[in-house]
Formats: structure tokens, C-alpha cells, sequence
């Protein structure tokens, strides 16, 4: 494997996705794992553009013919990572940027773990979460009151990421990315002796 890959954790409303889509535009070689997903599209996405939007059952099949490195239930859907699209990039020696959740950051590590950078994106407190949220006005009460709950569950896991990112000043935080995500590019994938020339 030639390639790296960035993966980027955070609660639903930390800014993940805009900051995603910053970096995307200053690294060339840079491919970004779109998720399958069984929860509903919201107003403004693009099906096999934010995500590839599939229903229950298909994405149970999926799970069933391995298609997925990782999946995972979050907020009472299905998410999950396609495979074979990032073994492709990886062999081309691209950088692959995948979105995902702390479950499946466990499982990209079992499986990729020497390949793998991985950023936790926060907001400075739960306020500030609570009220993007709100602001971002695609989610129902009920549903924000569970990405938040979820969220104080996902900080548990904070520990187990190389860098953590408090987005509160979006241009700076993109800058901060850009500089990992290139940094990623030169982490030492080398088991021990290898002879490279
Ligand atoms: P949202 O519904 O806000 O787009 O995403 C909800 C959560 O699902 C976020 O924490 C996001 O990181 C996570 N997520 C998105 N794609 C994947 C994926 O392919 N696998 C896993 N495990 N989580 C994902």
C-alpha cells in the first residue's frame, strides 16, 4: 500500500463535513470515501455525493457480502465504509479521507491502523454543539437531543485519536487540518527493517 488515510471523527454538528470539504480543494491527490448511509437525505445533499443513500435491506446485504472495512448503527441508522473503492486508492498511493464515527475509527484501526491519521473534531463545548445544531435546522428536536446525547458518548473515546481539533474558529481549524492531512502523507508506514531502494 502506497497510500494514507485520514480519519475524521466528531459529534453531528462539530463542522466535520465543511472542514472536510476545505481541505479537498489544497490536496490534489486526496480521495474522499463517500459513506453509505440508511438515514433519510437531508435538504441540500446529493446522493453518491455526501453519501450513498440506501435502504435497510440493501444495506444489510452489503454487510452480508463484505462489502463494507466498517459499519456501524449510529443515531438508529446504518453507516458504513466500502472497502474496495479505498484498497484502490490506497494502491494508487492517494491520501483517503473518511468521515466516520468512533465505532468504526476501532475498526479502521484493527484493520488499517498503520496506514491510519486520525483526527477528533470538537466544538468548544456542548453549547455551542447544541446550538449548530439547532441553527443547522435539518434535524427534528427529538433527533438533536439524541446527536447529543450520542455526542457525550463519542467524547469518551477522545483519548484514542492523534489529534484533536476544537473547531471554533473555522479558518484556523481548516488550517490545522490541511497541515495533518498533509503531515499524514509522510507517516512512517515501515515495519521495522524494510528495504526500500
Ligand atoms: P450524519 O448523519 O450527521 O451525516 O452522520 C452521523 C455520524 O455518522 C457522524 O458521526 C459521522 O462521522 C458518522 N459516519 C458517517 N459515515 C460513516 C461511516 O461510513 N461509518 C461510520 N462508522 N460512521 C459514519
Amino acid at each position: 500500500m502506497k497510500g494514507n488515510l485520514l480519519v475524521i471523527s466528531g459529534p453531528s454538528g462539530s463542522g466535520k463535513s465543511s472542514l472536510m470539504k476545505e481541505i479537498l480543494l489544497e490536496i490534489e491527490d486526496a480521495y474522499f470515501s463517500i459513506s453509505s448511509t440508511t438515514r433519510m437525505i437531508r435538504e441540500g445533499e446529493e446522493d453518491g455525493v455526501n453519501y450513498h443513500f440506501i435502504s435497510k435491506e440493501e444495506f444489510e446485504r452489503d454487510i452480508d457480502a463484505g462489502f463494507f472495512l466498517e459499519w456501524a448503527k449510529v443515531h438508529d441508522n446504518y453507516y458504513g465504509t466500502s472497502l474496495k473503492p479505498i484498497l484502490k486508492e490506497l494502491q494508487k498511493g492517494r491520501l483517503v479521507i473518511c468521515d466516520i464515527d468512533v465505532q468504526g475509527h476501532k475498526i479502521a484501526q484493527e484493520k488499517f491502523g498503520h496506514l491510519i491519521t486520525s483526527v477528533f473534531v470538537t466544538t468548544p463545548d456542548q453549547k455551542s454543539l447544541q446550538e449548530r445544531l439547532i441553527k443547522r435546522g435539518t434535524d427534528s428536536h427529538e433527533v438533536i437531543e439524541k446527536r447529543l446525547d450520542n455526542a457525550v458518548s463519542e467524547m469518551t473515546c477522545i483519548g484514542e485519536y492523534d489529534y484533536v481539533l476544537v473547531n471554533d474558529d473555522f479558518k484556523e481549524a481548516s488550517k490545522d487540518l490541511l497541515a495533518i492531512a498533509h503531515a499524514s502523507r509522510r507517516k512512517n508506514v515501515f515495519n521495522g527493517y524494510e528495504r526500500i531502494y
